[in-house]
């Protein structure tokens, strides 16, 4: 039965490279009807948190990446961090002693710091360990542990290993010579287990049967088969994944943009379009198919179609397909996604009409078109209170029904959940809109009796209409034309700014059918004024 497991350590966020490898386990496990296992390998004091293990575990039931035994969840072979598992690796300290396959050493750093600046000086590369302690009388060894002589504890390589061979679920077949293998260190002078020797350990006794991970494990892998061997246990099969690379063929790093799985949540990626894009980095289904939803990838991954080629990280595609994913969505389940950014936008425009002194407002433009000075925005000044955030998200509670006619607007233009409320700030705001200084100079006062002409004659008809409805609405207005001896653009332009506050063009009925029509004559009114 599959047992695969994720295994970060909590010196940081969860990282792109450590989500497709999380996704990569979890897909399989699903695949093959195993178990997916979360362990967190929090040896390193210095650089593990709390609060990161925190993090990694919001990120990963964001990303929907549920774990059968782990944190949380709990499990039969827990615990699952490794600080909790000392005894563990006492216990297989003890067996790999008895099977004398480990041995304790006195050198000092000093001593070791030493001979390696020695083996430079002569030009010589520096061969690892020199087993100096390796043969040391047992019963000399156990009399200097007993007297507290400060010692670490070595894995004893066998003098006369062959090559060390596995085979890569990935890579293919694998050997290393065992003989630049030194006799590397498994237990620290103050107990603490190595990298190699916990995982090793762990993996042995969760039953581990694949180890995915990282292909810069790679080189930690014959170490590891070494462990197992000394332990009498057979090795997991393993499958490491290649490299993701930035759009520059560079190592994906910060130079590239976000870097974490929150840093995505955060600029309005979807969990689902994370999963389906980084499982995509290093797998394919067929080669072409690019849409691939949760439950087809549960079905399908394997690690036959994972490849040993780089990955290059595609921010256009992941734009894509974060709007394909957007445009799927049911409008409910939409704005609850979308709802930390559209409380926003309703506090955004609460702040607006709280700082329009109206007067203030047009003194401002008219010094704009004085001096062309750029007028400031009232609204995106300052970073949101918690009262206004609050007041935001009960404005955004107030109208339930409202994003189900929302939603279709928005949906065909968004590509991440942020668009909204940048694409259509109006769309959230009352009877106040804040007004963009370029389109009133362009729009409103080009030709200032005009524009009003036109603007007068709308709302006349918009006061009046019967229907709110898009269509019918447009025809009334459009209908002005002739009369008025004007062409469509020039007649909707001013109703464009005075509504939406700009002249870049919102889809201006769809748009107004959904704002009270109260608001959208107090708007039109304010730049009559
Ligand atoms: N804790 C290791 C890391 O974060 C992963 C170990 C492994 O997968 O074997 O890189």
């Amino acid at each position: 039965n599959v047992r695969v497991r994720f295994a970060p350590s909590p010196t940081g966020k969860l990282h792109i490279g450590g989500a497709r490898t999380a996704i990569y386990n979890w897909a399989f496990a699903r695949a093959m009807g195993g178990k997916f296992i979360l362990r967190i390998e929090d040896t390193d004091p210095e650089r593990s948190t709390e609060e990161n293990t925190q993090i990694i575990l919001r990120a990963m039931r964001w990303l929907g990446l549920d774990w059968d035994e782990g944190p949380e969840v709990g499990g039969e072979l827990g615990p699952y961090h490794q600080m909790q598992r000392m005894d563990t690796y006492k216990a297989a300290l003890n067996t790999l002693i008895e099977r004398g396959a480990a041995y304790p050493c006195f050198c000092t750093k000093e001593q070791l710091d030493a001979k390696r600046a020695a083996a430079e000086a002569a030009g010589e590369a520096y061969a690892g360990y020199d087993r100096t302690c390796r043969d040391i009388d047992p019963a000399e060894a156990k009399a200097r542990i007993e007297a507290g002589e400060p010692h670490v504890w070595r894995l004893k390589v066998p003098n006369d290993h062959g090559p060390i061979e596995f085979d890569d679920a990935v890579y293919g077949h694998m050997s290393f010579p065992a003989d630049v293998m030194d006799d590397m260190i498994l237990v620290r002078t103050d107990g603490s287990p190595t990298y190699n020797f916990a995982v090793v350990c762990d993996d042995a006794n969760m039953q581990i049967t694949h180890v995915i991970r990282g292909d810069d494990h790679l080189s930690n892998t014959p170490r590891q088969i070494l462990i197992y061997e000394a332990l009498g246990l057979p090795a997991p099969t393993f499958a490491h994944l290649s490299m993701i690379l930035g759009g520059d063929g560079k190592k994906l790093s910060k130079r590239h943009g976000a870097t974490s799985v929150e840093e995505y949540k955060a600029q309005g990626f979807l969990p689902d379009t994370m999963v389906n894009f980084l499982a995509l980095l290093g797998w394919s289904l067929d080669g072409e198919t690019t849409i691939i939803p949760r439950d087809v990838l549960c079905r399908e991954f394997s690690l036959d179609r994972v490849t040993k080629k780089d990955a290059v990280f595609d921010e256009t595609k992941l734009e894509w397909m974060n709007g394909q994913y957007i445009k799927e969505m049911d409008a409910a389940e939409w704005a609850e996604l979308s709802r930390p950014w559209l409380a926003e936008a309703f506090a955004a425009g609460t702040r607006a009409a709280a700082n329009a002194d109206e007067a203030a407002e047009l003194e401002t433009l008219r010094a704009f078109l004085a001096d062309g000075a750029s007028a400031e925005s009232s609204a995106d000044a300052a970073a949101f209170t918690d009262e206004e955030l609050a007041a935001g998200g009960a404005d955004f509670d107030a109208r339930p029904e409202w994003y189900a006619k929302l939603y279709p607007l928005v949906a065909e233009r968004e590509t991440r959940l942020t668009d909204a409320a940048e694409k259509f700030p109006y769309m959230f705001w009352g009877a106040h809109v804040e007004l963009d200084p370029k389109s009133v100079k362009k729009v409103l006062l080009k030709d200032g009796a005009r524009a009003d002409e036109a603007l007068k004659a709308c709302r006349e008809v918009l006061a009046s209409a019967e229907s709110w409805e898009c269509d019918p609405m447009q025809e009334a207005c459009r209908a002005l034309c002739e009369p008025l001896d004007m062409k469509a653009k020039a007649l909707f332009q001013p109703l464009r700014v005075a509504v939406c506050g700009n002249m870049v063009s919102p889809p201006l009925f769809e748009s107004i059918e959904l704002m009270p029509r109260e608001d959208v004559l107090a708007r039109i009114d304010h730049t009559l004024e």
